[in-house]
């Protein structure tokens, strides 16, 4: 397969300019001005006036459903595969959750191969909220060396529904982190569920001073309280990655000026994320404030908050860009994502001048095309 994309204005994340984009198989081939390229099947896609991205990344998702705070009838269905084509999310990385007894860790393995089968690319994070963790070999460190989809553990903290672990037991699970993935040839991370009750950043600053590298440290739902806000801005000035979400509740008006927020307190553009909790539930409120009911929480508001990002909240392009893409690759070392450039994976996605999006490659495979979704998850045909 061999595609020429023409004309559209490349963010790379970096502002390229309007140049092509050649993608070859999985790949992107070439990008340049006015490229000429001779090549049995070449397809020709004409993008002129269209604006081209890498496809989003998106680290926190409950692929398997999450939810069940409410009794069974509250886990929340899986994701299929067009809600992530809907809003141009070309990766991602699933997450179990509250419930860890009727969701396992195999089934999140199996949900994530099949996502990959179906065309996006997928990780994940073993264990849920509980310590300790629940892993598929009963060792953390097995964990990241034997399946390669494994980026790191998850756990809850600072939560109702947390094990308060000890100072001592999450540096000692961040060493078992951090030695199997080193073996293993992965970063490792612990993906780390905060609630609203505050510490967790204390102990985050006090394991950092004692020496243990901070980048393997990464607290989500950083924007969801005021105190823990201001405790993820010390830590993101401290060197740490926070990553916002942009599903459920804000505390800083919208996700978007929690970025925002981070952003003038210092905090470097590059260590900034957003996530968002999709499939996780949701409660519904009326116009009283009083919740009727539970829904199932949604993939796009990574793209909505992108755009109030570039749009009402005036951050250039080439700073929220990177919160979407090429930031979490970095941050999660995922080769080849994040990034329009020779070499990289074909994850792409264009938008009109509106931003709405017109057409998502995923590994070089169109699944958008002209705003309607030709490839569907295997059950919703
Ligand atoms: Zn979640």
């Amino acid at each position: 397969m061999a595609l020429l994309i023409k004309n559209a204005h490349v963010y790379a994340p970096d502002d390229l300019g309007v140049v092509d984009v050649l993608v070859v198989n999985k790949q992107i081939a070439a990008v340049g001005k006015d490229l000429t390229v001779t090549m049995p099947g070449l397809e020709t896609l004409e993008a002129k006036g269209l604006i081209m991205t890498p496809g989003f990344i998106d680290q926190h998702i409950h692929v398997t459903g999450g939810g069940g705070e409410g009794g069974p009838k509250t886990r929340t269905p899986e994701l299929v595969l067009s809600e992530l084509v809907a809003c141009g999310t070309t990766s991602v990385v699933g997450v179990s959750g509250t419930d860890g007894s009727s969701r396992s860790i195999a089934n999140l393995l199996g949900k994530v191969r099949a996502l990959q089968t179906e065309g996006v690319s997928a990780w994940m994070y073993t264990s849920n909220y509980a310590y300790p963790p629940t892993t598929l070999t009963n060792c953390v460190r097995d964990d990241l060396y034997f399946v390669p989809e494994v980026l790191g553990v998850k756990i809850a903290m600072g939560d109702h529904r947390s094990s308060f672990p000890t100072e001592e037991e999450v540096l000692r699970l961040l060493t078992q982190i951090r030695v199997g993935a080193m073996v293993a040839g992965k970063l490792g991370v612990l993906h780390i569920h905060l609630g609203n009750i505050v510490g967790p950043f204390d102990m985050f600053l006090d394991i950092a001073k004692k020496g243990f590298p901070i980048q393997h440290i990464r607290p989500t739902h950083c924007a969801r309280d005021l105190k823990v806000f201001e405790g993820a801005i010390k830590f993101g000035l401290a060197g740490g990655y926070v990553d916002i979400t942009t599903g459920g509740s804000c505390a800083v008006g919208t996700p978007a000026d929690g970025i925002v927020e981070a952003l003038k307190a210092g905090v470097p553009a590059d260590h900034l994320s957003l996530s968002s909790d999709g499939h996780g539930s949701v409660p519904r409120f009326n116009e009283k404030g009083e919740m009727v009911g539970l829904g199932v929480g949604g993939v796009a508001c990574n793209l909505r908050d992108f755009k109030r990002l570039i749009g009402e909240k005036g951050v250039p392009m080439t700073t929220a860009l990177p919160m979407v893409t090429r930031n979490i690759a970095q941050a999660l070392r995922l080769p080849g994502k994040g990034e329009i450039k020779e070499g990289c994976c074909a994850d792409i996605n264009l938008f009109d001048e509106n931003m709405e999006l017109v057409h998502v490659f995923a590994k070089g495979r169109q699944m958008m095309k002209d705003s309607e979704i030709i490839v569907k998850g295997t059950f919703e045909l």
